[in-house]
């Protein structure tokens, strides 16, 4: 028996960038700026022109990134701010940390994004309820797509509320020619290893058009520093990127352009040859994908519980994002008004991700492509 395919290869890709990395890490360690060392706004200035957004912010991880954007709004006691069920935890976790209330609402089933049509049900529901202030809305684009923005960018303004971009999947992905990163208020992305660009530890970045909010988060990433360091206007934290992160990040962005492509190519191998078998995830119109995570769906949980165990004994590791939508979650549930989320906690039992990543070969996706067909 072969080795197992890798579900991400993180020893690969340093290979492929070893001869820019090694460099940039060197002289990080000649110069010794170890906090917001020059890499840091050169990367900075790197994002910002990737994204085609005005401001670049980067901080200390994609969590911090969510937190200084809503503690930029003054976000917390007795405001609800409205987030998808589906999604990761952090997407929760920021706006309780704070005082403020999640309000979850439900996703689409075959984009899997947040429904702008429950979005807009949830904000009357919580108007009329009379207890909580509707402030702000999060936005996620799941796996690597990107979330309606033109829809929930309507009902933001519609009912004054700050609208949040979690792009901490899918950074590097577009909708509508434009890629992520200007399309809310703010837009929050994460550098965990994992992620399309991720570094060699935590980072995150925030990115936004408004001077206003970008100084803001400079403010809050460093202890609500005013114009000297020894100023203290608000209650901030400690928020920044690592300089050796930057550098790290510096060579990747480097490969990323072409890192996406090869993605891309993967998913639509996927595509081509698994929606025989199984359901393939549905692309958002007029968008494209970074691909973080490709996820299948299966009729049942019986039948995608078995997929699972078929897959490993041929060597192909899966994963399920997400076990759990997380209004269900024991942490978030007290804080869940009860609402009625099917569509989450549906896909929770039917959902698997295989393997994507830009090292994967032409034998590793035609073996995982003979695998599901094999298993499912
Ligand atoms: C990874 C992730 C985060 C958190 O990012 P960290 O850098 O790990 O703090 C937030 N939201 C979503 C949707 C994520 O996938």
């Amino acid at each position: 028996m072969t080795a197992p395919v890798p579900f991400l290869d993180l020893k690969a890709q340093q290979a492929r960038i070893a001869a820019d990395l090694r460099p940039r890490l060197e002289a990080v360690l000649a110069h010794c700026q170890f906090i917001l060392g020059p890499e840091v706004a050169e990367l900075e200035t790197k994002l910002a022109a990737f994204c085609g957004a005005a401001h670049c912010v980067t901080v200390s991880s994609g969590t911090d990134a969510l937190q200084i954007a809503l503690m930029a709004e003054g976000i917390g006691r007795g405001d609800a701010v409205f987030l998808p069920a589906f999604t990761y935890t952090a997407t929760a976790e920021v706006p309780l940390l704070l005082g403020a209330t999640p309000v979850f609402v439900d996703v689409d089933p075959r984009t899997f994004q947040i429904d702008p049509a429950q979005l807009a049900a949830r904000v009357a529901e919580v108007r009329l309820a009379g207890r909580l202030r509707p402030r702000a809305v999060i936005g996620v684009d799941l796996f690597g797509q990107p979330a309606d923005w033109p829809a929930l960018r309507a009902i933001a303004a519609a009912q004054g509320l700050f609208t949040l971009d979690d792009c901490a999947q899918s950074f590097g992905a577009s909708a509508h020619g434009a890629r992520l990163g200007r399309a809310a208020d703010a837009t929050a992305t994460s550098f965990f290893p994992s992620k399309p660009l991720g570094a060699y530890g935590d980072g995150g970045a925030l990115f936004t058009e408004s001077a206003g909010r970008a100084a803001l988060y400079r403010s809050l990433r460093t202890h609500g520093e005013g114009t000297t360091r020894y100023e203290v206007l608000r209650t901030g934290m400690n928020g920044r990127l690592d300089t050796l992160q930057a550098a790290v990040l510096l060579s990747k962005l480097a490969v990323f352009e072409a890192e996406l492509a090869a993605r891309e190519r993967i998913a639509a191998v996927y595509d081509a040859r698994l929606a025989q078998a199984v359901t393939v995830p549905a692309r958002v119109a007029d968008s494209t994908s970074a691909w973080a995570i490709y996820a299948i769906l299966l009729p049942d949980a019986a039948a995608r519980d078995r997929l699972q165990a078929g897959l490993r004994e041929a060597g192909v590791p899966t994963a399920i994002y997400y076990p759990r939508p997380l209004h269900a979650q024991p942490a978030y549930a007290a804080a869940h008004d009860g609402a009625a989320l099917p569509v989450a906690e549906n896909l929770a039992t039917r959902i698997l991700a295989l393997p994507i990543h830009p090292d994967l070969t032409e034998a590793d996706v035609d073996r995982i492509c003979a695998a599901v067909c094999a298993n499912a």
